[in-house]
C-alpha cells in the first residue's frame, strides 16, 4: 500500500473521481456515473431521501426505508464510510478519517457534496432545550419525544401540567415546520384514542416565524390555503414573530407572550457544512463553494461541488443561485456527472413546480399549469415522491407501509431508551 507525506496509507478514488458526501448530489453523481465507478467518502452508508422525513417522525413510514443504501443504490461505486478533514490540492489528496484509521484518497477528479447543516441563532437556551429536524436521528428522537410528552401528560395529576406535554412549539414555517408539524400533529391525534385520560387535556400546536406568511417558497394563494387549512385544525400560528428564549419548560416569543411547553423544535433554515471551511475552497459569504455555471469550482481545474453546500449559478435562473432542494441537487448531479464524462456544459433547470403534504389526506401542490390542494395535491406529492425513490425495493417497502398504515392504526411504541444507552 502506497503512503503519503505524513505516512497515511493512500488509495486511489475508484474510476479516478472522488466524491465527497452520499447525500443528494454525491450519491447522484455516483449513480449517474455507473460503471465508470468513483469513490464516496460519507458519514452514513445510505442516502437520505429527506421528502419522507417528517412521515418517517410520524410513525407513517419505517425510519428505515425513507433512507437508500449507498451500496445498492451506486453498485459500481466504492464507499469509504468515514469523515472527509482536508484536502492537499498539490498532492490531489483528501484525508479521510475512517473507524479503521486515517486514509488518504487520491483523485483526478474531486466533487464535493457535503450539505448543509440545520441554522441555528444564538437565541438563549435554543441550543440546549431546542429539538433539530434534519436527519434521521433528529426525525426518530422527534417521534420518541412526542409520544413520550403524552406519556408524561397521561402521568401527571394537575391538569396545567398536562396542558404543558400537549402543547408543541415550531419555529420556521417553511417546507420542513410545516410538514413536520402536520405529521406530528396527526401522530398525536391518533395516538390520543390510547389515552383516555387525556381527552379532555387541550392540546395546543403553535407554528412560529420571522416571515410575514408561512411557506413563503410557494404561491401566495396556496401558502393561504396551508394557514388556513392547519388554523382549522387548530394550529396557532405566529408570523412575523421571533423566538427570543427558550427554557426546560418553556419559550418566550417576541410578540410578548411566554408558552409553559416541554416541546421546542427548530425549523428554521440550512446553512453550509461547516467542515467545508477545512477544504481551503473558495466560499460565499454564506459558506457555500463557489462554482461557474459548469459546477466546477472557481479557479480550479478539477475540483466540483454542487447541492445544499454548493452556491451554485442556473442559467434558467440568472438573477438568483439555485435554493437547498433535493429537486435542484439531483438535475446538478446529473449535468455535473456528464461534465465529467463529456463535453461540459452550463447547468441549466427549471423547477418543475412544489409539492407539499399537510398531514393526512391534505397537501398543496403547482405543477405546469395546475394548482392543486386537498386530496389531490397530497396524492400527487407522495406520487411524485414515491417516483424519485430509486430502486424498486425501497419503493415497494414505502407502498407497503402506507397500505398497514390505511388498514391498522398507528404504532405508538416509542424508543427513547435507545437515546439513554
Ligand atoms: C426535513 C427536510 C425535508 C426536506 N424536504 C425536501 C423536499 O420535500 N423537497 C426537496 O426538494 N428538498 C427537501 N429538502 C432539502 C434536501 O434534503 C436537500 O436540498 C438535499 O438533501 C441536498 O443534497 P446535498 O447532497 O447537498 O446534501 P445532503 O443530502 O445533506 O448530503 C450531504 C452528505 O454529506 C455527508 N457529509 C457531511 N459532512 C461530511 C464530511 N465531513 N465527510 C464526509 N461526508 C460528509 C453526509 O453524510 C451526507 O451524506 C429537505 C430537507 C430537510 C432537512
Amino acid at each position: 500500500m502506497a503512503c503519503d507525506g505524513k505516512g497515511m496509507p493512500t488509495r486511489q478514488a475508484r474510476g479516478g473521481t472522488l466524491i465527497l458526501g452520499g447525500g443528494f448530489g454525491g450519491a447522484y453523481v455516483a449513480r449517474y456515473l455507473g460503471s465508470r465507478g468513483a469513490t464516496i467518502v460519507s458519514l452514513e452508508n445510505f442516502m437520505l431521501f429527506s421528502p419522507m422525513l417528517p412521515e418517517a417522525a410520524s410513525g407513517m413510514l419505517e425510519p428505515r426505508h425513507c433512507v437508500i443504501p449507498l451500496r445498492m443504490m451506486c453498485p459500481h461505486a466504492e464507499l469509504l464510510l468515514g469523515r472527509a478533514t482536508g484536502l492537499d490540492e498539490e498532492t490531489r489528496t483528501v484525508e479521510v478519517e475512517t473507524d479503521s484509521g486515517t486514509h488518504a484518497v487520491g483523485y483526478e477528479n474531486l466533487v464535493v457534496a457535503l450539505g448543509s447543516v440545520s441554522r441555528t441563532l444564538p437565541i438563549p437556551g435554543l441550543a440546549e432545550h431546542g429539538l433539530g429536524f434534519h436527519d434521521l436521528a433528529d426525525a426518530i428522537r422527534l417521534r420518541n419525544h412526542v409520544l413520550r410528552r403524552l406519556e408524561a401528560a397521561a402521568a401527571v395529576l394537575d391538569p396545567a401540567a398536562a396542558a404543558r406535554e400537549l402543547t408543541f412549539v415550531f419555529v420556521g414555517a417553511g417546507y420542513a415546520g410545516v410538514e413536520a408539524l402536520a405529521e406530528l400533529s396527526d401522530l398525536v391525534r391518533d395516538a390520543l384514542r390510547y389515552y383516555p385520560t387525556l381527552r379532555d387535556v387541550p392540546q395546543h400546536w403553535m407554528l412560529v416565524d420571522a416571515a410575514p406568511k408561512i411557506l413563503p417558497e410557494i404561491p401566495s394563494r396556496l401558502g393561504e390555503y396551508a394557514a388556513a387549512l392547519l388554523a382549522n385544525r387548530g394550529v396557532d400560528i405566529r408570523v412575523s414573530t421571533t423566538l427570543e428564549s427558550a427554557m426546560p419548560d418553556a419559550v418566550t416569543l417576541s410578540d410578548g407572550s411566554r408558552i409553559e411547553t416541554h416541546t421546542l423544535v427548530w425549523t428554521a433554515g440550512v446553512r453550509a457544512q461547516p467542515a467545508l471551511e477545512q477544504l481551503g475552497l473558495p466560499l460565499d459569504d454564506r459558506g457555500r463553494v463557489r462554482v461557474d455555471s459548469l459546477l466546477r469550482v472557481e479557479e480550479r481545474a478539477n475540483v466540483w461541488a454542487l447541492g445544499d453546500g454548493a452556491r451554485v449559478p442556473n442559467e434558467a435562473t440568472p438573477d438568483h443561485p439555485d435554493p437547498p432542494t433535493s429537486q435542484h441537487a439531483l438535475r446538478q448531479a446529473r449535468r455535473l456527472a456528464r461534465n465529467l464524462t463529456g463535453e461540459p456544459r452550463p447547468y441549466r433547470f427549471r423547477m418543475l413546480g412544489q409539492v407539499a403534504t399537510l398531514g393526512r389526506y391534505k397537501g398543496i401542490a403547482e405543477v405546469p399549469g395546475l394548482r392543486l390542494r386537498g386530496f389531490a395535491a397530497w396524492w400527487l406529492t407522495r406520487s411524485y415522491h414515491l417516483y424519485q425513490v430509486p430502486l424498486l425495493s425501497r419503493k415497494l417497502r414505502i407502498v407497503a407501509d402506507w397500505t398497514v398504515a390505511l388498514l391498522f392504526r398507528r404504532d405508538i411504541a416509542e424508543f427513547s431508551i435507545l437515546q439513554r444507552r
